[in-house]
């Protein structure tokens, strides 16, 4: 079993300030995690379900965003995640915007994109889980291909975020 501390993961978290880490809710069974079997980390605020967090292993360590959880569009098409590339209902996608600043004191910006409202973007990938009644994209990846894939979405977007930082 692999797990990481909580003040591992309190300190992942590159797009918020040190004191706000300290104040997110980290349930106890992101906690208790086995990293073997994941691909990447995420969940919802249970009292305040808007914050969203991604945690990934990068090549920089463990590399961790704050999001915020907009309301999905009550209409429209089908839409895809960004991270796994599952086509959803449009409520079963939403739209997170990730600030590209530590606070709001510093110049505030964001970067919007669309995932899985559930957060489940792994069980997708790894087949457990399917949207209701839409139709996928016939793809000859393999799984393993797919896993990549989808933790390479992931650090692209942790990279992107660091990147906007910087400015
Ligand atoms: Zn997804």
């Amino acid at each position: 079993m692999q797990t990481y501390s909580e003040a591992a993961l309190r300190k992942s978290f590159i797009n918020c300030t040190k004191g706000a880490s300290q104040r997110i809710n980290i349930p106890k069974e992101v906690l208790s995690t086995d990293w073997a079997n994941e691909i990447f980390l995420s969940w919802t605020d249970p009292k305040s379900p808007q914050n969203a967090y991604v945690v990934a292993e990068t090549s920089k360590g463990l590399q961790g965003l704050v999001m915020e959880r907009k309301k999905a569009p009550a209409k429209g098409g089908a839409r895809m995640c960004q991270f796994c590339l599952t086509l959803n209902s449009s409520t079963g996608v939403s739209l997170m915007s990730i600030p590209t600043a530590k606070s709001s004191k510093e110049n505030y910006g964001s970067i919007g994109t669309y995932i899985c409202t559930d957060l489940e973007c792994v069980a997708y990938t790894l087949g457990k889980k399917k949207p209701e009644g839409i139709r996928q994209m016939e793809e000859s990846l393999t799984q393993d291909e797919k896993i990549a894939r989808l933790l390479e979405n992931v650090q692209g977007l942790i990279a992107r975020i660091e990147e906007s930082l910087k400015k």
